[in-house]
Formats: structure tokens, C-alpha cells, sequence
């Protein structure tokens, strides 16, 4: 079975506010970008990459990555779940088949461990459906309001939803599109399958695996990537 991968990089990092996408700051030299795509580019499991991208984004194309030959760039939508929609269905017009695994994994987390995503795609390779990278939550967990703290979650089997989320090409387009057409905000692809009643493995990844968000997480980034070069853990 083919695996692909679809990199969705067309936001525009409201929550960051540099007044730019935030995959183009810089992290150790080259912008987070760049750093993404070559670790992903670097895996010859990966067959097809598409990196969907903001109509309106004319650096994309321009950078200097490791295998640029690799790359295939469209435009994405207003949402996250309708650029990977476009991902998606670009993969379906270049000929990929519907039980082909892709991985969706966003452009914002620099430091992905290859052995992460090798040990995904094995862990998942006879399952029906699929699953996502994720880490156990370890602190406890408060619900709050403006007043205060309303409840204390259990946090027995509560994890974080990271990315790479991998599931069927078929599969998840029908799952995107059903959540679209009931007007189902989406976040993440395993929770447009979980609307189908769809049970998604998680598969615990490690804790680097940081999604870059707000201002002060560049610097945790580039201490966690000079750790990771240091002892070649991210291969
Ligand atoms: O904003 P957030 O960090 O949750 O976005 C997750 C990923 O989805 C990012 O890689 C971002 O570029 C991408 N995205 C997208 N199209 C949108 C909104 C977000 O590709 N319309």
C-alpha cells in the first residue's frame, strides 16, 4: 500500500501574530518550513507530497529545500479541514489510489522524529482505519470559566492529538466532505472520522513534537532541535 503525505501550510497564524504565516520564521538558520518538508522529503516510505498552500503565499515555492523535486504545492481554503480537503483531492487527481495511506501532518511542527512516523506506519499497517500520533497527558486537567475553575477532568485517558494523523485516502476525503456538508468544524482529520463513529488507534509519539503556536515556543524549539542534531534522535 502507497503512503503519501499532505502538508497543510496555508494559515496564517492568527493566534502567533508575527504578521506573517508563522512557517516562515526563522528556527537554527532556515525557516520552519523548510525544516518540515526536508525531514518528511528525507523518507523514501513517502511517496507523494502535496504542501497546500494560501493563494495569496508567493515565498513557498521559492525556498531552498533539500529535494524540491519532492514538493507539489496547491492552494488551500479557509479552514484547515478544506486545505487538506484540496490535499487531498490533488492526490486523487495524480492517480493515488483510495486504500492508499496519507499522512496529514501540520507544517507548524519543525520536529517530527522519523522514527516516529516509521513506527506510525507500522503500528497502523494491517489496521482498517487508522490513527494519529499522540502523548498522554500528564498534568491534571481543569475545566474553566470566567469565575474560575469549573470541573477536574480525569486525566486517566486524556492525550494530546498531535500530527501525523494517518488514515485511508478514500476514507478520510468522504469524512472531510461529510463533515463540510453538516457544517462540522473539524480541527483535526481523526475527529472528522470519529463524527463517522470511526474508533482511530493512538499511537504515543515523543514530546518534542511541538506545534509551534505562540511567540515564546520558538525558543523551546530551537533548544529541543539543537538536542535532537546533538544526538541524532530525530532520524
Ligand atoms: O492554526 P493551527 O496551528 O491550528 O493550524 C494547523 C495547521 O493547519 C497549520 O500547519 C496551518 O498552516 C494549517 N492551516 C491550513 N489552512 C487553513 C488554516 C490552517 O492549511 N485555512
Amino acid at each position: 500500500m502507497a503512503c503519501h503525505a499532505v502538508i497543510p501550510a496555508a494559515g496564517v497564524g492568527k493566534r502567533f501574530g508575527a504578521g506573517m504565516p508563522k512557517q516562515y520564521l526563522q528556527l537554527a538558520g532556515c525557516c520552519i518550513q523548510q525544516h518540515t518538508l526536508d525531514r518528511l522529503c528525507a523518507m523514501p516510505e513517502i511517496h507523494q507530497i502535496v504542501v497546500v498552500i494560501s493563494a495569496e503565499d508567493s515565498l513557498a515555492k521559492t525556498l531552498p529545500y533539500a529535494r524540491p523535486e519532492r514538493l507539489n504545492f496547491v492552494v488551500g481554503g479557509a479552514e484547515r479541514m478544506d486545505s487538506v480537503l484540496a490535499g487531498l483531492r490533488a492526490l486523487s487527481a495524480a492517480g493515488a489510489a483510495e486504500s492508499d495511506w496519507v499522512l496529514v501532518h501540520d507544517v507548524a511542527r519543525p520536529l517530527l522524529r522519523l522514527a516516529d512516523v516509521r513506527h506510525l506506519l507500522a503500528a497502523l499497517a494491517d489496521d482498517a482505519v487508522g490513527g494519529i500520533l499522540a502523548n498522554k497527558v500528564r498534568d491534571t486537567m481543569k475545566r474553566g470559566s470566567a469565575d474560575g475553575i469549573v470541573a477536574t477532568v480525569a486525566r486517566d485517558n486524556l492525550w494530546h492529538a498531535l500530527t501525523p494523523q494517518m488514515f485511508r485516502l478514500g476514507a478520510l476525503t468522504h469524512a472531510l466532505e461529510a463533515a463540510l456538508a453538516d457544517a462540522a468544524l473539524v480541527t483535526d482529520e481523526a475527529s472528522a472520522m470519529e463524527r463517522l463513529g470511526y474508533r482511530p488507534r493512538l499511537i504515543e509519539g515523543a514530546r518534542d513534537n511541538l506545534k509551534i503556536t505562540f511567540p515564546d515556543d520558538l525558543a523551546l524549539a530551537e533548544a529541543l532541535l539543537a538536542e535532537q542534531i546533538r544526538t541524532g534522535v530525530w532520524l
